[in-house]
């Protein structure tokens, strides 16, 4: 059943690159079968090297149709380091799911807002939506901010997505980069002007913003200000 804790004894089976510094990594249950999620989950993960003791949490960013279970990870202190200096046919042990960073059926017109390594559970979302041909009933908005063009994970993944499916309509934002890219139009951080022009007006859709602690606090302080109530706004903070 989706969403019971439980704790699995998993192997590394691949590593992927997919942008700079970000790294997907691939893992398969010891015993058979697979680890049962909804998309938007995360996992809590367990080396069994010096780092023993502690885990730390990572979003799925696969889709419950997918031979393997998988987290995106950006390196930047000694845990992900360590997952990205793992060794394939290392094993770990993974703990989950967990979370309920998911929109669910009464949800309409969906936002996701997202910075950096934070697109992590809108691509599993986005992916398992498009696997499952839902994307036609549903308007959803993407809006995704990094510092450069290296920085953007899954860009071919989700222009695919976005170009077939006409949803979700993607908005990319580079903070320190300017360049000439058709699907590239905004070079400043994702602020409120920009959030309404795309938009339209803000009601009656479902925000689900995610990212740091401090992206995620100033995008949803932007849109309580707005007059969007708090239940129609999701969060989840990578620290
Ligand atoms: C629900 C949830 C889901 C998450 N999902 C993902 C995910 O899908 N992908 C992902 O990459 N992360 C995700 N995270 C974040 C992840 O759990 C880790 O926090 C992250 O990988 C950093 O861990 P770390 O040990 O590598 O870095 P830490 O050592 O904890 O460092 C964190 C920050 O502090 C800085 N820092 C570290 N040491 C020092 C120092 N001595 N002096 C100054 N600065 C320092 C680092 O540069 C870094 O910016 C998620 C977090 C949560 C809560």
């Amino acid at each position: 059943m989706p969403g019971k804790k439980r704790k699995f004894d998993c192997v590394l089976v691949s590593k992927k690159k997919e942008a700079e510094g970000v790294i997907t990594l691939k893992f398969k249950p010891k015993r058979a079968g697979k680890i049962s999620f909804i998309p938007g989950q995360f996992i809590i993960i367990y080396l069994k090297n010096g780092l023993g003791s502690k885990g730390k949490p990572y979003t799925i960013s696969s889709i419950p149709d997918d031979e393997f279970l998988s987290i995106t990870v950006k390196k930047v202190g000694e845990f992900s380091t360590a997952l990205h200096n793992l060794m394939t046919g290392t094993s770990v042990a993974i703990e989950g799911p967990m979370g309920r960073f998911f929109p669910e059926e009464k949800n309409g017109e969906l936002v996701f807002i997202a910075a950096g390594i934070g697109i992590a559970p809108f691509f599993s979302i986005i992916r398992n939506y498009a696997k499952r041909r839902l994307l036609r009933n549903k308007k959803i908005h993407l809006f995704y901010s990094n510092k450069t063009k290296k920085d953007i994970a899954f860009f071919d993944e989700l222009n695919r997505i976005s170009d077939k499916n006409k949803d979700p309509r993607i908005f990319y934002y580079l903070t320190r980069q300017k360049i000439k890219d058709s699907r590239i139009k905004e070079f400043k951080r994702i602020d409120v002007k920009s959030i309404k022009n795309k938009l339209g007006h803000l009601e009656n859709k479902d925000y689900f913003i995610c990212g740091s602690m401090d992206f995620v606090s100033d995008i949803r302080r932007i849109i309580l200000g707005e007059g969007i109530g708090r239940h129609n706004i999701h969060t989840e903070s990578f620290y």
